[in-house]
């Protein structure tokens, strides 16, 4: 179909109405299950009665102002954060690329106010996904992501996941900051092992350097803690979360130490869009829900719950599905033999929603607040999904 769009999506021909909770309904009010969630953003679900009220009574008050004046909403989501995470000092922004900008610069600023301007050198994971940014794509260097768009920023060296000995080997006197997703995401739905990550901790104490943790997709509860890197048991510098932390609606934020963010002096960055009154009351919204008690024992405990159903299927399909991997409510089924953008489309097909990722992989990223009888649905729809694929080879096994 010509569009009057740039052709850089490849769409599915179909289009959304409306949603509510786990459900989305097409312009033709056919209903699928929704166990894309956007990529990870909407995970209160569609429609979730709490956010409409917030976001409604917020729009009929004030939608900006700037960042010149105080805005009590961003003030009140950045001592709530504080207050539950790691992190001493926030900066709201408007989409995930953006909280990795503020990471980057955060890091570099930091090492510049010490009297270390050299330091500015990050290192960064091989099949990592930072963000369409010049920065960002410099950062993640993926050949798919780069290529025609050179050239690229300096100042990124990287190293492949796991491997602590090759980590070590590539920091320099110009080293200021390691930059890991704990889970990431497009690059397949890969956990770095909590030995990997508690490694990586004591590598930038020993050397001094920032420890950065992308959390745009793998944060805000998506692995059953607030951050991933809580499983880990370590504690990072810096933090750029974006995704689920607005529930659909689009802001990020970049999180950060009191120490690693002392650079952040006024004047030195800025956002015009970015904390605005409406981004900041839908955030708060979506945290009330992450931090009623027992939210994330229920994600821990779906999750589980999907991971086995999803194993057993695995163990029923392994001539097509090599592997189940990731954490929490951030699931990726590796196929053997099937493409994953087919797959995509033959599940959309039979109305279940799952986005592609690299290395072959399959993503599952429900809304957080599924439940069992979804979960039972969504096995089906994937049953029903591998028997459309499969047919032919079937049949021709006789
Ligand atoms: C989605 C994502 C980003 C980029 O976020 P945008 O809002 O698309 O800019 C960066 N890092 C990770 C790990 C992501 O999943």
């Amino acid at each position: 179909m010509t569009s009057a769009l740039m052709s850089v999506y490849r769409q599915a021909e179909v289009a959304f109405d409306h949603g509510k909770g786990a459900y989305i309904f097409d312009v033709n009010g056919r209903q699928y299950l929704d166990f894309n969630a956007g990529i990870a953003v909407s995970s209160l679900g569609h429609a979730h009665p709490h956010l409409v009220k917030t976001l409604q009574d917020q729009a009929a008050k004030l939608w900006h102002t700037s960042n010149l004046y105080r805005i009590p909403h961003q003030d009140r989501l950045a001592e709530r954060l504080v207050e539950n995470t790691f992190a001493e000092k926030c900066f709201f922004v408007n989409s995930g690329v953006e909280a990795i900008e503020c990471a980057i610069k955060t890091a570099r600023k930091y090492f510049y106010d010490k009297g270390q301007p050299e330091k500015n050198r990050i290192i960064t994971l091989e099949g990592a996904f930072h963000g369409r940014s010049m920065a960002a794509i410099s950062a993640a260097g993926q050949e798919k992501l780069v290529t025609g768009f050179g050239p690229l920023l300096p100042g990124f060296d990287r190293v492949i996941p796991g491997d602590l000995e090759a980590m070590k080997m590539a920091i320099t006197p110009e080293t200021a900051a390691i930059m890991v997703e704990p889970v990431q995401g497009e690059g397949g739905v890969n956990p770095l092992s909590d030995a990997y990550m508690q490694g990586v901790r004591a590598l930038c104490d020993e050397h001094g350097l920032l420890m950065i943790c992308d959390e745009i997709q793998c944060g805000m509860g998506r692995t059953g803690k607030m951050f991933a890197f809580e499983w880990s048991g370590i504690t990072p510098d810096i933090v750029a979360a974006a995704k689920g932390i607005g529930g659909g609606f689009p802001f990020g934020a970049c999180l950060a130490t009191a120490e690693a963010a002392s650079g952040m002096t006024p004047g030195s960055h800025g956002t015009t869009y970015g904390g605005n009154p409406l981004a900041m009351a839908v955030g708060n919204a979506v945290l009330d829900e992450l931090l009623k008690p027992g939210f994330l024992d229920h994600v821990i405990d779906i999750a589980a719950y999907l991971k086995a159903a999803l194993d057993d299927f695995a163990s029923r399909h392994h001539n097509v599905v090599e592997a189940v991997r990731g954490r929490g409510l951030m699931l990726g089924v590796k196929l053997r033999g099937l493409d994953p953008r087919e797959t995509v489309a033959a599940a959309l097909a039979n109305g279940l929603l799952v986005a592609p990722a690299g290395d072959n992989v399959i993503r599952l990223l429900p809304p957080l607040i599924i439940e069992r009888p979804q979960v039972d649905e969504a096995m089906v729809l994937l049953e029903k999904t591998l028997a459309s694929l499969t047919q032919d080879v079937e049949n021709d096994a006789g």
